[in-house]
Parts: C-alpha cells; structure tokens; sequence
C-alpha cells in the first residue's frame, strides 16, 4: 500500500512536542524584541500559552492511552495500543482493525468517524 499511515497515540505526541518547541520559538523571539515591551510580553503570553496547551494535550494522551487497547502487532510482533476502530502500529505503522468486518478491507482512518460507522452494516 502506496499510502501511509502512523499510530493516533503517536501523532498527537508528536503535535504536543511541536507545540513546545513552537511555544519557546515565540518566546526567544519575543526575547529578541525586548525594546519593544508590548511586543514582548505579547510573544511571552503566546509562547507561554502554547506550552501550557502542549501540556494540556500530554494529559489528554495520557487520558487516551487508558483507553487504548493494547495488543500484540502481527507484523513486528512488538506491544502497541491502538485507538478507535482503525489504528496503525506504533513501530512498524502496520495498519491494524478492531473490527472483524473490517479486515481484508482497506484501511482507511475514516472508519473511525461515526458517519462511517453507521453506514457500515449492523451485525
Ligand atoms: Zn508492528
């Protein structure tokens, strides 16, 4: 398969690392325009929110991770936790199903959404 696809639990690490590094770009900017104050304080308030919201999203993977299911990956054969119906291996992005009628289906992380969900056949 040409496309490829990461794990859930990974992604939003990995947007909450981001925003820390964006959180402390805004601040040495701001550190950079110290003779302007208001420019400043403002970069600081921007910066400072963003790391607060980098740690808001850690708690929130924390919260989804008691929710994910972990499993054994029938390709790498490492742990992985899996979110919703469709999720993709945390180690070698093998995609992986919940969902027994999904399987042999091609993956697609629309699934997940509940529009498709009800589309889907009841069983
Ligand atoms: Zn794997």
């Amino acid at each position: 398969m040409a496309l490829k696809y990461s794990n859930k639990i990974n992604k939003i690490r990995t947007f909450a690392l981001a925003l820390i590094f964006v959180g402390f770009a805004i601040m040495y900017l701001g550190l950079l325009f110290k003779d302007i104050v208001w420019l400043m304080l403002i970069a600081m308030v921007l910066g400072m929110g963003a790391i607060a919201l980098s740690t808001v999203v850690y708690f929130w993977i924390g919260m989804l991770s008691t929710k994910a299911v972990p499993i054994e990956c029938p390709s790498c054969g490492k742990h992985t936790k899996m979110l919703g119906r469709v999720d993709a291996c945390m180690h070698c992005d093998q995609p992986l199903t919940m969902d027994p009628s999904l399987e042999g289906k091609e993956f697609d992380e629309s699934y997940n959404s509940k529009k498709k969900q009800k589309e889907a056949p009841e069983q």
